[in-house]
């Protein structure tokens, strides 16, 4: 693992300005930008669906987003890294994929070694707060680097569980830090929303309180009894759309409150997901993290800029969730690590850039998800997965953007292509960090079972 992470340290020092706790900080870029520096609200949702959002799937649950939207800039193909919660969070918070920075599953540690956004925009002079609405993404696994202020509270017994909140009491908490504020520095604030990972909850109408666990819905999952899964599908299916419009409704109320306090002209708000869900359209799969199918790497990507600008800009070129961190860094007048693989969104957001960015998107083998490794390149007409221990799958996004009938057979040169380019961007990249599965202690047992994550 050192031999890898000491070229991403040592790129970043040639960049560096200064150190504390020992470890050195990327400089600010000169010249610094004239203009106030915008706070920036970092909003990420678990399991959010691309086509779930209004904007991109014409769905009625995302009003709040939908807003953002048109007030910002929608990139309407944008890929995940990773369809695990933790790899794909850090991935972001890095800019680099989760084979290069080593975060390959849940419940383990981000390496303290790598530069995070938070560290960044707070050795940078920018208060940073945190809200994760998961243990997976607490300081237990690091995720607290660089955060000022990070909600970590867990084990109140108000909760629905140990190891998620409600949206509501995380929204209640970043108001309240808001409000609380006495600095006049900008901000930068992550907050995660959890709900729309299973359980499906019921929030509104004669079904509210009831829900679909993760072992009913595993249980549907092992049984593979299409008519059982038809039985229940309607009901899945709107509890997983009440569970979106209410993280909309949160985020709406956030977006309010920065308003009222006149906090909202200077923000920049980032809205995405750190993956899709499959809502039993392929081999009756529900849930994440075992495939690399569409429905759990496409994900919404909104980005809305101080004084609108940019207002209703729409790209629908292919973008990366790695690509969020330098664009980030960069409205805050901030060079990204040498180490960041993602690039800038600006240059699409202007017009300067026209071409559809390659998106790899990698999943690890454990033992209880399907055999081997696996890795997907997606472009702008043709998805290919790489499976160590099944066949290769090819789609033709534009004929099939579903990814139901795959065409590897009668393409044997797409095939050869993207199969090389993705083992090299991958698995056999030179910075590759081979996985070994984590021995998971007793909490982290317990709590990746009730996420769904262990059989
Ligand atoms: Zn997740």
């Amino acid at each position: 693992m050192a031999s890898v992470l000491v070229p991403l340290v040592c790129a970043a020092v040639l960049c560096c300005a200064g150190c504390r706790d020992g470890k050195p900080h990327p400089s600010p870029r000169t010249p610094v930008p004239p203009q106030p520096r915008p706070n920036i609200l970092f909003i990420s949702v678990d399991a959010l669906r691309a086509d779930y959002t209004g904007r991109i799937g014409g769905k009625p649950f995302t009003s709040a987003m939908d807003e953002v939207s048109d007030m910002g800039v929608l990139f309407s193909r944008c890929i995940s890294s990773t369809s695990v919660t933790g790899p794909s969070i850090s991935a972001m918070m890095t800019g680099g994929m989760p084979h290069r920075i080593n975060y390959q599953f849940n419940a383990t540690p981000l390496d303290p070694r790598l530069f995070t956004l938070a560290e960044i925009l707070n050795f940078a002079g920018y208060d940073t707060a945190g809200f994760p609405g998961t243990s997976l993404l607490s300081s237990d696994y690091g995720f607290q680097q660089g955060f000022d202020f990070f909600d970590n509270d867990f084990d109140r017994s108000e909760y629905a569980s140990n190891y998620w909140k409600p949206g509501e009491i995380m929204t209640a908490s970043l108001i309240r830090w808001i409000d609380n504020r006495k600095s006049r520095k900008p901000f930068f604030v992550w907050i995660h929303y959890f709900d729309p990972h299973d359980p499906y909850i019921a929030h509104y109408g004669e079904r509210a309180g009831q829900e679909y666990t993760y072992e009913f819905l595993n249980d549907l999952y092992i049984r593979q009894d299409p008519g059982l899964v038809q039985a229940e599908l309607e009901g899945i299916l709107e509890f997983y759309s009440q569970e979106v419009f209410y993280t909309d409704r949160q985020i709406a109320r956030v977006l309010k409150h920065l308003r009222d306090k006149s906090l909202l002209a200077n923000t920049l708000v980032v809205i995405t997901a750190d993956h899709g869900e499959e809502l039993f359209q392929h081999d009756l799969f529900y849930g994440h993290g075992r495939s690399l199918n569409h429905a759990v790497l496409h994900v919404p990507l909104i980005i809305m800029f101080p004084g609108k600008k940019y207002a209703g800009t729409r790209v629908d070129t292919g973008v990366r969730t790695i690509d969020i961190f330098p664009t980030i860094l960069e409205q805050a007048g901030q060079r990204a690590p040498r180490s960041a693989q993602g690039r800038s969104l600006m240059p699409l957001i202007t017009g300067a850039e026209r071409a559809h960015r390659p998106a790899f998107s990698t999943r690890e083998p454990l033992s209880f998800y399907r055999s081997g490794r696996a890795a997907a390149l997606t472009e702008a007409e043709w998805k290919f997965i790489y499976f160590e221990q099944e066949p290769e799958r090819l789609y033709n996004l534009k004929k099939d953007p579903m990814e139901f009938e795959n065409v590897a057979g009668s393409h044997p040169a797409v095939v050869k292509r993207m199969r090389s380019l993705t083992l090299k961007n991958t698995l056999e990249d030179s910075g590759y960090i081979p996985p070994v599965e984590p021995e998971f202690d007793g909490r982290d047992y317990r709590m990746l079972k009730s996420l769904g994550y262990l059989k």
